[in-house]
């Protein structure tokens, strides 16, 4: 049959005209997390995350860290069934208040995310996406209606690193972080930084302003450190000075909540309240030692933290 053909995705199928998707209710892998691992730090901070993933990927970024599953088809990996209701009720077992979407691209299993979100809603568990933001306006909009909070990994401020490291573009996941603030959604962002591809300190403060004029400056924003994996074991790790330098950047052009991630112990995992300047949540990793936010509010003087934080 001629007619088969599979997305660049490899999960979804043209059966004479009509495409279905292979990985509904067949995730590849499940784990328990802790939210602090996709990294959300201003949702529920200290609880896990039922955390869950079908293959595939609409990118093919060259520093993948989870590239076996990302880029595998769904026939080259082992799958469990397991049914929207069935995630929510392990979600449940495990007393997890959420259940995390990713590992691969959510996007290209969102038919799943959508059934599994909607089904957690009516459990009052929530359901957050961890995306490229690789996305059409009309499914995001769906999602919208079902997600709890949504993680951006923007992964530099060029269409140059875009299409010479992840073959893709910038502007639809510029695009895709306007609509989820037009949709009022929860959303943090990621920045991979790259040594020698993405760590400039003038795109730091370009992407940052970008966040400030188009999303607004209470929106997170984790700079993360690279370590050598799939295409780009040349580079060496990212210098914590480097973070450092991207996360001061930011925080000139008025970001608010500014972290380093994959540098654990670094004092740029606390969250500071922008009040009063006190330390408000203690981080070590992925481990939360302290939370000084009650009632969504800084405990010393008030101030509204934004975020979900119950
Ligand atoms: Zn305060």
């Amino acid at each position: 049959m001629d007619d088969i053909e599979r997305g660049a995705c490899g999960v979804r199928e043209n059966r004479g005209g009509e495409y279905f998707t292979l990985v509904h209710s067949r995730p590849c892998t499940v784990h328990l997390d802790p939210i602090e691992k996709k990294p959300f730090f201003h949702v529920l901070p200290g609880t896990e995350a039922l955390s869950l993933a079908t293959p595939g990927c609409n990118l093919e970024c060259r520093f993948c860290q989870n590239w076996e599953i990302a880029q595998a088809r769904p026939e080259q990996v082992r799958s469990i069934p397991l049914a929207p209701a069935d995630v929510v009720a392990a979600a449940r077992r495990h007393k997890a208040p959420a259940i995390a979407c990713t590992y691969t691209e959510p996007v290209v299993w969102s038919e799943y995310v959508y059934d599994i979100a909607a089904e957690s809603k009516k459990a009052g568990i929530r359901t957050v996406m961890v995306s490229n933001g690789y996305i059409e306006a009309e499914p995001l909009a769906d999602l919208c209606k079902v997600l709890g909070a949504v993680k951006i990994d923007l992964k530099a401020y060029t269409d140059g690193f875009y299409k010479n490291q992840c073959r893709g573009e910038l502007k639809p996941v510029l695009e895709t972080l306007r609509r989820l603030r037009k949709h009022g959604m929860w959303t943090e962002i990621v920045v991979l930084v790259i040594p020698t591809l993405n760590d400039g300190e003038q795109e730091a403060r370009a992407l940052a302003r970008f966040v400030r004029d188009d999303l607004g400056r209470d929106v997170p924003v984790h700079f993360t450190r690279f370590h050598p994996s799939y295409r780009l074991m040349n580079l060496p790790a990212t210098p914590v000075a480097t973070l450092e330098r991207a996360v001061q950047a930011a925080q000139a052009e008025g970001l608010r909540f500014v972290y380093v991630g994959n540098v654990p112990g670094h004092p740029s995992e606390n969250t500071w309240c922008p009040g009063c300047r006190t330390m408000i949540v203690r981080r070590i990793g992925l481990s939360v030692l302290e939370n000084r936010i009650t009632r969504g509010r800084c405990s010393y003087c008030s101030l509204e933290i934004p975020g979900i934080w119950a």
